[in-house]
């Protein structure tokens, strides 16, 4: 560790003392400070019974897990492809907290890197006032430019956790987002709702759930084909996004079901937002080969207040079931449950 009282000298063995200090304990104290920084993460992560995405992770904290057994997570590394959908959703969901644990840890290593920058740039200044320093110049030299290196090695150590931070957000959006058309998915769906709900009924707003399929859909796959099939949920999803308030949020919740989330929306007003929706999707010219070959698609539409102390299920369950009232009714209407 790196002792502050101790300042590189003065005596007959001057020489000596340096290169000691320069190398062989500068080094030891940063393989001691990384080492510290892998284990208190791996600890926090243990702790949290989670395993670690394994490519996030810097080569020291393999090190760490390899020399404390932590087979599991070294297990993780060699089988990642094989890493399950929910292991992945696990880590997702506590990426957060992983990211704070291991930005506040390399926070900290950096910190301490920094400190021990200063205090040898702090010792070197007043050595170089000193008449008997030109004896060790080299060696002042020499040491200056290691303090150099570290002050850089800090800053690239640095760097390096923004740009995890920065992946690890990238990682997240990346499995909160519907692949065709962009819109979020049925997974953020439910850990929005969760939220949504937990907020209701702590603030006791309104929120209006909305959900809609596309009627007969199966006939557009069949005729044209799945491609246009495809192009049709492309452009519903610019419908749905032209159409909601930003307050709204719009998800994919299966093949050609949609389900829109309308806080501080009372029932009546979730229902003029349906039928709006509904009626600009009947009147929409769906182009299928430019310039003028269109086809017209309808949905129906299901809708409901959630009520505090909904759980998920239930206001799921309330507006699927408007929907099959909608479907049973004839198609192209909504209900409201
Ligand atoms: P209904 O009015 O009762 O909803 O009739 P439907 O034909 O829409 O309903 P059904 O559930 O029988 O069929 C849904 C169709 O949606 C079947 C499937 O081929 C199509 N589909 C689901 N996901 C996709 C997709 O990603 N792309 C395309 N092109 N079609 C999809
Ligand atoms: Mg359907
Ligand atoms: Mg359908």
């Amino acid at each position: 560790m790196f002792d502050k009282n101790k300042k590189p000298g003065f005596t007959t063995d001057g020489i000596k003392m340096l290169d000691t200090y320069s190398d062989a304990s500068s080094k030891k104290f940063l393989i001691e400070q990384v080492t510290r920084t892998a284990r208190i993460a791996l600890k926090n992560l243990v702790k949290k019974g989670l395993l670690p995405w394994p490519m996030v992770y810097s080569k020291e904290f393999w090190n760490v897990a390899v020399t404390e057994d932590f087979s599991s997570i070294v297990g993780m590394k060699q089988y990642v492809n094989q890493l399950s959908e929910e292991a992945l959703q696990e880590f997702i969901d506590e990426a957060d907290d992983i990211l704070v644990d291991v930005k506040d840890t390399v926070e900290e290593f950096v910190q301490v890197a920094k400190d021990h920058v200063k205090d040898v740039k702090t010792s070197l200044k007043s050595m170089d006032k000193k008449d008997e320093d030109r004896l060790f110049f080299n060696d002042i030299e020499r040491l200056r430019q290691k303090n150099r290196d570290l002050e850089k090695k800090a800053r690239q150590t640095e760097d390096k956790v923004r740009q995890q931070a920065l992946t690890i957000e990238d990682l997240r959006s990346k499995v909160r987002v519907d692949g065709l058309t962009g819109l979020l998915n049925r997974r953020a769906l439910e850990g929005d709702l969760q939220k949504e709900l937990s907020k209701i009924k702590r603030y006791n707003y309104p929120l209006s759930l909305i959900m809609c399929d596309i009627d007969f859909f199966k006939k557009v796959n069949d005729t044209y084909g799945h491609s246009v099939g495809d192009k049709v949920l492309k452009n519903l999803a610019s419908i749905w996004k032209k159409s909601v308030r930003d307050t709204d949020s719009v998800y994919r919740y299966g093949g050609e079901e949609f389900v829109i989330i309308a806080p501080h929306t009372k029932k009546k007003e979730g229902f003029n937002l349906a039928e709006r929706l509904r009626k600009r999707v009947s009147t929409y010219r769906f182009v299928i080969r430019p310039p003028d070959e269109y086809i017209t698609i309808t949905i129906s539409v299901g809708i409901s207040e959630a009520r505090p102390g909904d759980s998920i299920i239930e206001v799921i369950n309330r507006v699927d079931k408007a929907l099959y009232m909608a479907k049973e009714a004839g198609r192209n209407r909504t209900m409201v449950l």
